[in-house]
């Protein structure tokens, strides 16, 4: 079968044939690929700054965003059936018994770093045409969201960092006080900004409207623009960094509650951490490449945080209770704005086509490549 394949030491991505994978335990399934969706993380990987092949091996099989159609199960699975939709977890726990995370299937939290991940670290990923894997690490997804469901993973790094700003902001009154059956859907009584209109901001951006926070989306380009089309869809709000800038932009918000840091841009990060509000809440979730320091007025960011009482976290990959909540929200989105989800499909394309567009992916949202 072919895969997609990269060469970190000789700088190459290429389509090459691999023996087609098949059930070795009785708790595998057999998956045939449906779509697997391009990337921030792949296209670094194709400029090789990221990336690990397998131990022993020159190459890595790429592809971590997946929807595959069970074709064959294991005589020990129970939970899966022929013809089930899944989207598989990407990181698979490290083997050490002192890792209390690992040890209770939360890898995405990983205390020692020796977990390995599908298509990004010592393990090969999905981008051919069949995959074999352990029942525990697939979730089911339901056959009415077949056409966006390659949206699943990328979208759990906005699920897992709203299941963490419950918990934090169960220390404060935080439940709106009036939320009454005639407002419904419309009641706004947090504040959010997501920084970056990528694909990960505008799901976030998604996923924070259907939990009720007014949303406003920074980035660069200035509307209209496609990326902008989608916020206004979704009832958010576009703004420009090109025409606006973030005194503005906080002065436009109010009481900033909450940002979603999808740019991975470490200098406007911390510009806007200046005018998160009280009790406020900054989450990062960008990978910055390492550039030349910058100038931080420390003073008033730690006398923010304490006079404040802000929290600043940074969240990485998913757990299960992400990927459900994931396939959950995918539901409510097709259900409210089918078209905004749509409009995050750049182009569909084939295997052959895959490493063009993992080398070069200028003016895409979600590219995703398929198998018919
Ligand atoms: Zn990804
Ligand atoms: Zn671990």
């Amino acid at each position: 079968m072919k895969v997609v394949a990269v060469y970190p030491e000789v700088k190459d991505v290429r389509v090459i044939e691999h023996d087609e994978p098949r059930l070795t335990g009785p708790t595998q399934v057999k998956l045939r690929v449906l779509e697997i969706g391009i990337c921030g993380t792949d296209r670094e990987i194709c400029s090789f700054h990221y990336g690990t092949p397998p131990r022993g091996l020159k190459h890595l099989v790429i592809g971590h965003e997946m929807l595959g159609e069970v074709i064959e199960v294991g005589s020990q699975v129970r939970t899966l059936r022929r013809g089930d939709l899944v989207i598989p977890m990407v990181r698979r726990p490290c083997p050490h018994a002192h890792c209390v995370a690992c040890r209770s299937g939360r890898q995405d939290f990983c205390y020692t770093g020796d977990f390995v991940e599908r298509g990004i670290k010592e393990m090969h990923g999905f981008m051919g045409e069949f995959v074999v894997d352990e029942e525990r690490f697939m979730i089911k997804v339901p056959r009415e969201l077949r056409e966006v469901a390659v949206l699943v993973e990328p979208l759990t790094i906005a699920e897992k960092a709203l299941i963490q700003i419950h918990d934090v902001q169960n220390r404060l009154p935080w439940t709106c006080p009036v939320r009454s059956k005639e407002m419904g859907l419309n009641h706004q009584c947090h504040r959010a900004v997501v920084l970056g209109a990528g694909p990960v901001g505008l799901l976030g951006a998604m996923a924070l409207r259907a939990a009720g926070f007014a949303t406003w989306v920074y980035s660069r380009e200035t509307a209209p623009n496609a990326k902008a089309d989608i916020v206004s869809a979704i009832g958010a709000t576009y703004v420009s960094s090109t025409t606006t800038n973030v005194k503005q932009l906080a002065e436009m918000v109010g009481n900033i509650d909450l940002v979603y840091e999808a740019v991975g841009a470490s200098s406007l990060a911390f510009e806007v951490l200046e005018s998160l509000g009280t009790n406020g809440v900054f989450i990062f979730t960008g990978v910055p490449g390492r550039k030349a320091p910058i100038q931080v007025d420390t003073d008033l960011l730690m006398r923010n945080l304490v006079l404040k009482n802000q929290v600043l976290f940074g969240t990485v990959n998913a757990g299960r209770d992400a990927f459900e909540a994931s396939i959950r929200d995918l539901g409510v989105f097709m259900q409210r704005w089918p078209g905004a989800v749509k409009a995050l499909f750049t182009n569909r394309l084939d295997l052959d086509s895959a490493p063009a567009k993992l080398r070069d992916g200028r003016g895409s949202i979600k590219d995703v490549i398929c198998h018919v």
